[in-house]
């Protein structure tokens, strides 16, 4: 069985690049109807940031990437928190200095750095002059009865006979650890490992079978390797997964835009689409040849200008159910260089999972639930908060939503009456006289009263936009004057969904009372 983990550091909330690698570490533990772990990495206590974890969980939780094993959950391979495994770290860190792998180094801050200043202007490109590789075992064992402090370093200048280095992601690489310090530090000096010695440990003991994690430690893969093979274990197989960019291909930061997973479910992300954006985020060159999708138009018969057409997919965008990323998830499919990502192609495929959402049985039910409280904020007196209007709202947009939230903006008509003083609203109407705007709202009016058009459905639109047309016609006004009049009056605003559908989403009493107002 595949066993994988994801092991965030608690060092803040969750960032896009962090649920992207629990995504994949999930696609593939399913993929393979294998399991996967939260592991939380918490032995640089400097760095630690206390609610991390909460706020980690409940991203996940929303995302719908549910762990196998982790803190509260299952406890088989527990502790999940590095900082209760402590003992298990140290007797790793001292079979290796047992076997001549790894020696305990006393030196102090101050003289580390001035060897390091040396050594730099002596052109060497080691860290540190190896001086406690020498120590005799006295003179360790006295220095560790009175108490000195120390850090346990690999010992790096002995290389173990193993595989070459191999990644699932970027195949056989250097070998070399250059760009790691000297003896890079296994155990720190307050007793807590450092990340090499923390992640293998638990990789071994957990039975890790695959460790998908960020690009950032592919540097690190050969030391991890040597110290398995120090140890005389089986490493797991690794991936490492490209970085995230923003849009302008800079490394993602809080300065650039939203990068954490808590803007986005503040915004009303639909958290299928978040993961769907995210999968391809790396993984969507596998899908650029062939990615065509159908551009679906809200194409109501009484639709208006059309000016909210679904666009056509962005570049190498490709939706997909989450069956469906589990189903076609590929390692090899990775590209090797860091992905941007496009807000564009999130807007696309959030339009898009929107519109399947609400097509589900409980669908509706849920969104408008989901996006009361948006609504009753924005309109806090409004009477028309209620979640079946709010459902007939959802509806009634279908199509020009990008993002649940934005009903308020997309419809307040529905909830408040139209603000007819706006520069929008004012524009729109001012290419006609008093007079044939009395005459439009008059007549339709009379032919609401005379209709009885307390039932709009629609399958009548169409008869319905037939008689709007038939007394339009007598008027001898232009098509387009006559829609503008009514959009205005009923709406305030400039486009939106057809008019006959919103007419039966506002009822015949508010559409008679605003056709009134506007005619005053
Ligand atoms: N704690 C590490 C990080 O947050 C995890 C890396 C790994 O997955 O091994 O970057």
């Amino acid at each position: 069985m595949v066993l994988l983990r994801f092991a965030p550091s608690p060092t803040g909330p969750l960032h896009l690049g962090g649920l992207r690698m629990a995504l994949y570490n999930y696609l593939y533990a399913r993929k393979f109807g294998g399991k996967w772990i939260l592991r939380i990495e918490d032995t640089d206590v400097t760095r630690s940031v206390s609610g991390s974890v909460e706020g980690i969980r409940k991203a996940l939780d929303w995302a719908g990437l549910d762990y196998d094993y982790g803190p509260d959950k299952d406890d088989r391979y527990g502790p999940y928190y590095q900082s209760e495994r402590r003992d298990l770290y140290k007797s790793y860190a001292n079979k290796l200095i047992d076997n001549g792998h790894a020696y305990r180094c006393f030196c102090s801050a101050d003289h580390l750095d001035d060897v390091k200043a040396r050594l730099a202007r002596s052109g060497s490109r080691s860290t540190y002059d190896k001086k406690c590789l020498n120590l005799s075992d006295e003179e360790v064992a006295r220095k560790v009865k009175a108490g000195e402090k120390f850090v346990v370093r690999i010992n790096d200048g002995i290389p173990p006979a193993r595989a070459p280095t191999h990644d699932l992601v970027f195949g056989n690489v250097r070998d070399a650890h250059q760009s790691l310090a000297t003896d890079p530090v296994l155990l720190k000096s307050d007793q807590f490992p450092t990340y090499h010695l923390a992640s293998i440990v638990d990789d071994h003991e957990m039975g890790i079978t695959h460790v998908l994690r960020g690009e950032e430690w592919l540097p690190s893969l050969a030391l991890h390797l040597d110290l398995y093979a120090h140890l005389n274990l089986t490493p797991p197989q690794f991936a490492h997964v490209p970085i995230l960019l923003n849009a302008d291909k800079t490394k993602m930061s809080k300065r650039k835009g939203d990068v954490q997973v808590v803007d986005y479910m503040r915004r009303g992300w639909e958290p299928r689409a978040m993961l769907n954006w995210l999968a391809l985020a790396g993984w969507g060159a596998k899908f650029e040849a062939t990615s065509s999708i159908e551009s679906a138009d809200s194409s109501s018969p009484t639709s208006s200008s059309g000016s909210h057409r679904i666009e056509d997919a962005p570049d190498s965008t490709h939706l997909m159910t989450l069956e469906e990323m589990i189903s076609d998830f590929d390692l090899s499919a990775l590209t090797h260089r860091s992905s941007v990502l496009d807000m564009n192609k999130l807007e696309y495929i959030n339009k898009h999972h929107l519109m399947k959402t609400w097509s589900t049985p409980d669908g509706l039910d849920r969104l408008a639930h989901r996006v009361h409280g948006v609504v009753k904020d924005a309109f806090p007196s409004s009477q028309y908060t209620t979640v079946d209007n709010i459902k007939h709202a959802i509806l009634l947009l279908e199509g020009r939503l990008t993002n649940i939230n934005d009903i308020p903006q997309h419809a307040p008509y529905l909830f408040v009456e139209p603000d007819l003083s706006t520069a929008e609203a004012r524009n729109m109407i001012k290419r006609f006289s008093s007079e044939q705007r009395a005459h439009v709202l008059d007549a339709l009016a009379a032919l609401i009263h005379m209709n009885g058009w307390l039932t709009f459905s629609a399958a009548s639109n169409e008869s319905t936009m037939e008689s709007l047309h038939a007394e339009r016609e007598k008027l001898g006004m232009s098509q387009k004057h006559f829609m503008v009049v009514l959009r205005h009056a009923l709406t305030g605003m400039k486009d939106g969904p057809g008019i006959v559908d919103i007419m039966r989403v506002l009822g015949p009493e508010r559409v008679f009372s605003r056709l009134s107002a506007a005619n005053e």
